[in-house]
């Protein structure tokens, strides 16, 4: 008798302990491309741009690497990941020739506000500019490290130097390297001393954001280091070579972002605290516009269809549907509520926060 009562007592605890959290994602990757246009991810290299004798220098070499006349192939010669791995295994939001439409719902569509409402979760209309200011609101991330079990499990990395304002580190207390920032602390890896050689002797194009294969690989030492649940990438390259006009470094950009985050997943796959327990959310923080063709080079509350964004996740609780199909109409400021659930935590704000990306679990 006494061992049937046992064997009841833990079943019980069992579907007890099951209803708390029904996830199998324990880990979460935010992974952000600033300004990379849906356009890009859903046709590939834009026939209109890639041999624009004001855009691209070397027009042959990038054809050669990019160009397709079906979209379907072309896409694939951008965004190689994205389009065997996530397809095959994630979804992908944001294809508006399904009437599948993912929107900035801030109306600025530029960097600090995207970010923002990408993070916190809601449109907050004094972020209006991307000047250096500690972000008043609180976001997702500062959240989920005041939860039991993550403080010091959350970091972010990013290669513009705004980041650090943007989660606020001083009141979050959430490591961010980002911009121009070396790898700190004790116990540095052989790596990051020789990172943090290169970030002087390689310069960038540009004062205030660093090239992304400095972020990409503090991030991964970190990782490997610390084993984060919960972590955001952001990837700048994209937006400043659109700013620059140069469509071809655009490209390449993007292919090697691609790849940067083939290079996370597989890290995470043969890992056993990340294996099968880790999800990825990748999106941008705006669009840029396309009509006239200069309009590529911009994006801003002035420049048409410059709120249109796009959202990937891929994660042992996502259903593999690939490209959603589906009408519907998605914001950014939905996706931070959604990187809470996915670790099985309800994320609520001082202000109304977007709902949930139900369809990110089948539902
Ligand atoms: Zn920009």
């Amino acid at each position: 008798m006494k061992k049937i009562l046992l064997t009841l007592f833990i079943l019980i605890l069992g579907t007890q302990l099951f209803a708390q959290n029904s996830n199998r994602t324990e880990r979460v990757f935010l992974i952000s491309l600033d300004g990379l246009r849906w356009q890009e991810l859903y046709t590939g290299a834009d026939e209109k741009l890639i041999s624009h004798e004001d855009y691209v220098r070397n027009p042959e070499a990038l054809i050669e690497t990019f160009w397709d006349e079906n979209p379907e192939v072309r896409k694939k010669l951008l965004l190689p990941f994205f389009w065997s791995v996530i397809a095959e295994n994630g979804q992908l939001y944001g294809n508006r020739t399904y009437g599948n439409y993912v929107d900035v719902a801030n109306g600025r569509n530029f960097s600090y506000p995207g970010y923002s409402e990408l993070l916190v979760g809601y449109v907050d209309e004094e972020i209006n500019s991307n000047a250096k200011i500690m972000n008043p609101n609180t976001t997702v991330l500062e959240f989920v490290n005041n939860q039991s079990g993550y403080e010091g499990r959350v970091a972010a990395f990013g290669s513009w130097d705004v980041f650090p304002y943007i989660i606020n580190t001083e009141r979050s207390g959430i490591p961010v390297n980002a911009g121009f920032d070396p790898a700190e602390g004790d116990g540095l890896t052989d790596r990051e001393i020789f990172l943090n050689e290169l970030l002087h002797q390689i310069p960038s194009p540009w004062s205030t954001v660093r090239l992304d294969a400095f972020t990409h690989h503090y991030a991964v030492e970190y990782i490997k280091k610390h084993e984060p649940k919960l972590v955001y990438i952001a990837y700048g390259e994209t937006d400043d070579f659109g700013h620059d006009g140069n469509y071809q470094a655009y490209l390449y950009s993007a292919r090697q972002t691609d790849s940067f985050i083939r290079n996370l997943w597989e890290m995470v796959q043969s890992h056993p605290v990340y294996k099968d327990k880790t999800t990825f959310v990748i999106t941008t923080d705006h669009g840029r516009g396309t009509d006239p063709v200069d309009e590529w080079r911009h994006h801003g509350s002035r420049v048409e269809g410059s709120e249109e964004m796009w959202i990937a996740v891929i994660g042992p609780d996502t259903p593999a549907t690939g490209i959603v199909k589906e009408e519907m109409h998605l914001y950014q400021k939905q996706v931070a509520k959604t990187v809470a659930r996915l670790l099985g935590l309800e994320y609520e704000n001082n202000r109304p926060v977007g709902d949930v990306i139900e369809t990110v679990f089948g539902r």
